[in-house]
C-alpha cells in the first residue's frame, strides 16, 4: 500500500492559525503584539526570499515584525551592536539572526550574543545545553517541526528506533536530542558512518537531514518506517524531474511504496520551520510579559532574568507529541 504522504502546508497552516488566534487573545487581554525582528547580513537574494516569507508570516498572525537590515562589509562590531539594541528592546521579543552570514562574519559567535530568551531559533549555547539537560527552553525550529509532523500521523516514539541521518547543530544534533525527550531510541549517522543502509533500515523513524539529492534509497527503509526528509537540494528542473528543481534527500517514488507515511519536498518540513518560528516567538512574548520584563508597558531591559531562560516552555513540548 502506497505511503501516506504528510502534508506539511496544512499542518503548518494549522499552527499558524493556532499562533494568530492566541497573538489575538494575547492583545485582547491588553498585551503589546508579540515582535519577531529578522537580521539579514549582506544582499544574499535566497536569505532575502526567506526573511521577506519570515516578515510576511509574522504580519499575517497579528505579530510586529522588525526588519533590520545591514551591509554586506557590516564589522563583527556592527552586527553585535545590533543585536544588543534589539535585546534590550522591550517591543521585541523574538530575534533572528539569518545564516548564512558573509564569510568574515562568525556565525555561532554572533548568534550567541541573541539574549536566550529572545533565541527563537533555539540555537544559542544557552537554548542548546537547556535541551540537551531535558529542561526546557526555546527549541529549534526545524526540529520541532518534524516532531510536530510525526504526531500529525500518531507515531508512538516511546520505545521506537529513530535514525537520524546528519548531525549538525541546526538539525541533526537537536532532532536526536528531542527524540530521547520523547523516550526514542535513536541513532545518529553521518558521513563517517559505516554501512548507512544497514542502520538505517533498522529504523521505524527515519529522518533525513543530508543535503545530498536521493541519497535515501528503498534498500535504506524498513517496510512501514515513516520517513522524514529534511533534506532541500536545487537541481536543474531536467535533473529533478519536477518544475521547481527541488528535491530532498529521499527517493521519493521509491520510498513512498514501502513506508507507512512519508513527508514530500516541498511541502513536507520546509512549510513547518516558519510555523514553529512564529510559536517560538509567541512562547517567548509569554514568558517574557511573565517575567515582568517583556513587551508589555513594564518597559524592563529583557535580560533580567538570572536563570538564562530556563524558565521559558518548551516549544516543542514532547509531552503534547507522544
Ligand atoms: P549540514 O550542516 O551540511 O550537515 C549535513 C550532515 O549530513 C552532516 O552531519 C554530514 O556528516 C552528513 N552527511 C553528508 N554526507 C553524508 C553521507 N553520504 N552519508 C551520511 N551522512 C552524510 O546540513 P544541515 O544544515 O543539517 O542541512 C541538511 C539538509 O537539510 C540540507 O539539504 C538543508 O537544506 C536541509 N534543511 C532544511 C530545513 C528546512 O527548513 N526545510 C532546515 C534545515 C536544513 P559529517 O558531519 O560527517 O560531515
Amino acid at each position: 500500500m502506497p505511503a501516506t504522504i504528510i502534508d506539511g502546508r496544512a499542518i503548518a497552516a494549522r499552527v499558524r492559525a493556532q499562533v494568530a488566534r492566541e497573538v489575538a487573545e494575547l492583545v485582547r487581554a491588553g498585551a503589546s503584539a508579540p515582535g519577531l525582528a529578522t537580521v539579514l547580513v549582506g544582499e544574499d537574494p535566497a536569505s532575502a526570499v526567506y526573511v521577506g516569507g519570515k516578515q510576511r508570516a509574522c504580519m499575517e498572525v497579528g505579530m510586529t515584525p522588525f526588519d533590520e537590515r545591514l551591509p554586506p562589509d557590516a564589522s563583527h562590531e556592527q552586527v553585535a551592536g545590533r543585536l544588543h539594541a534589539l535585546n534590550e528592546d522591550p517591543a521585541v521579543s523574538g530575534i533572528l539572526l539569518q545564516l548564512p552570514l558573509p564569510s568574515h562574519l562568525d556565525g555561532p559567535s554572533l548568534t550567541g550574543l541573541i539574549d536566550p530568551r529572545k533565541d527563537v531559533d533555539g540555537l544559542t549555547p544557552v537554548n542548546a545545553g537547556l535541551l540537551s539537560l531535558g529542561r526546557p527552553g526555546l527549541r529549534p525550529c526545524t526540529p520541532s517541526g518534524v516532531l510536530e509532523l510525526l504526531a500529525s500521523v500518531d507515531v508512538k516514539l516511546e520505545g521506537a528506533e529513530a535514525v537520524v541521518v546528519g548531525r549538525s547543530n541546526l538539525f541533526g544534533k537537536p532532532m536526536a536530542q528531542l527524540l530521547i525527550e520523547s523516550s526514542a531510541t535513536v541513532t545518529v549517522c553521518h558521513s563517517r558512518t559505516r554501512d548507512l543502509r544497514e542502520v538505517c533500515s533498522r529504523a521505524d523513524v527515519l529522518i533525513a537531514a543530508v543535503g545530498r539529492p536521493r541519497l535515501i534509497g528503498r534498500d535504506h527503509v524498513k517496510p512501514g518506517a515513516v520517513v522524514i526528509d529534511v533534506g532541500m537540494n536545487r537541481l536543474t528542473p531536467e535533473q529533478a524531474g519536477t518544475p521547481s528543481g527541488l528535491v530532498g534527500d529521499v527517493d521519493f517514488p521509491a520510498v513512498g511504496e514501502l513506508a507507512r507515511a512519508i513527508t514530500p519536498v516541498p511541502g513536507g518540513v520546509g512549510p513547518m520551520t516558519i510555523a514553529m518560528l512564529l510559536r517560538n516567538t509567541l512562547q517567548a512574548a509569554r514568558a517574557q510579559r511573565e517575567d515582568g520584563n517583556g513587551n508589555d508597558d513594564n518597559g524592563n531591559d529583557g535580560n533580567g532574568n538570572d536563570d538564562n531562560g530556563a524558565d521559558l516552555q518548551s516549544s516543542g513540548s514532547i509531552g503534547e507529541m507522544a
